[in-house]
């Protein structure tokens, strides 16, 4: 069983404080939720969590199996067993699918001898074209044909913990279900299952999905933390209880006769 422990998190990026005391825990078999607004700072947390560069990570800590992730190398944090779906997957020209996979194989000390193998199972799972697999790693993928790369890159690799952010943008429907139907499939399998941390704002992924816990990421933290009906009742209302600090909430602002016009 794997345990991901990240605790009073925070970090600044271009020198804003983004991350301002992030408590979450994610064990093997869980599904976490993370909704909130826009801004929020749910991709900063996912690439903090991974370790991208021009992130300052200025206070707290996470542990994977009490190891220090912070004092790792991103490889080191794969290596480990973290994976992490990007919102906007990285296209990466001259490198195939299948040469990136059996390099994460060799690097883990894994065989890579059932890799190509392991990719057209996975290709079927979630109804991935085998004529996608071919072309250089989300070289000219379209968003949703990315979000399904990234997922059979999951099945595959096999991780501990997956951070996924935003996997559902850009899906259709169908791919939708496939995609949930996978990752949920791999929290049971196995005697590895795998920990989630899914960012996301709609619940129909979590229809599929069916988070153990749902949290409000919002200025920087987590506010609240539910069950699935949070989700549901998010749908509703919004996040206008979260919202950040307007200027009209720090008093009147001024009328500038020089400034930009407003209101247009
Ligand atoms: P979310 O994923 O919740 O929508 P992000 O984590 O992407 O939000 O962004 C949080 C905030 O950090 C936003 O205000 C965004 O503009 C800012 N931000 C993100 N990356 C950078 C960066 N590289 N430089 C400066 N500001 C950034
Ligand atoms: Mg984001």
């Amino acid at each position: 069983m794997s345990e991901l422990i990240i605790s009073g998190l925070k970090a600044t990026v271009g020198g804003s404080d983004i991350l301002r005391g992030v408590d979450l825990t994610i064990r093997s078999g869980e599904v976490h939720a993370v909704m909130g607004p826009n801004g929020a700072g749910k991709s900063t947390l996912s690439h903090v969590l991974m370790g991208k560069p021009g992130y300052e990570v200025t206070g707290g800590s996470v542990t994977l199996d009490g190891a220090d992730v912070l004092a790792m190398a991103t490889w080191e944090r794969a290596q480990a067993g973290l994976f992490l779906g990007m919102q906007y997957p990285t296209e990466v020209p001259g490198v195939s699918l299948e040469a990136m996979l059996r390099a994460s194989f060799e690097a883990s000390d894994r065989s890579p001898a059932d890799v190509a193998e392991r990719v057209l199972v996975e290709a079927g799972r979630i109804g991935f074209d085998e004529k996608f697999l071919t072309r250089p790693l989300n070289v000219d993928l379209s968003g949703g044909e990315k979000k399904r790369n990234e997922t059979l890159q999951l099945g595959v690799l096999a991780p501990q913990i997956a951070i996924l952010d935003e996997l559902d943008s850009g899906l259709d429907v169908d791919a939708l279900r496939m995609v949930a139907k996978r990752v949920k499939a791999a929290t049971t399998e196995g005697d590895q299952p795998l920990g989630v941390l899914v960012i996301t704002h709609y619940s129909r992924l979590l229809e599929e999905l069916q988070p153990d816990h749902v949290h409000v990421l919002a200025k920087g933290q987590i506010l609240q933390s539910g069950g699935p009906e949070l989700a549901t009742e998010l749908e509703e209302t919004g996040y206008a209880g979260y919202a950040e600090d307007t200027p009209a909430d720090t008093g009147p602002v001024e009328f500038d006769p020089f400034g930009e016009p407003h209101g247009v």
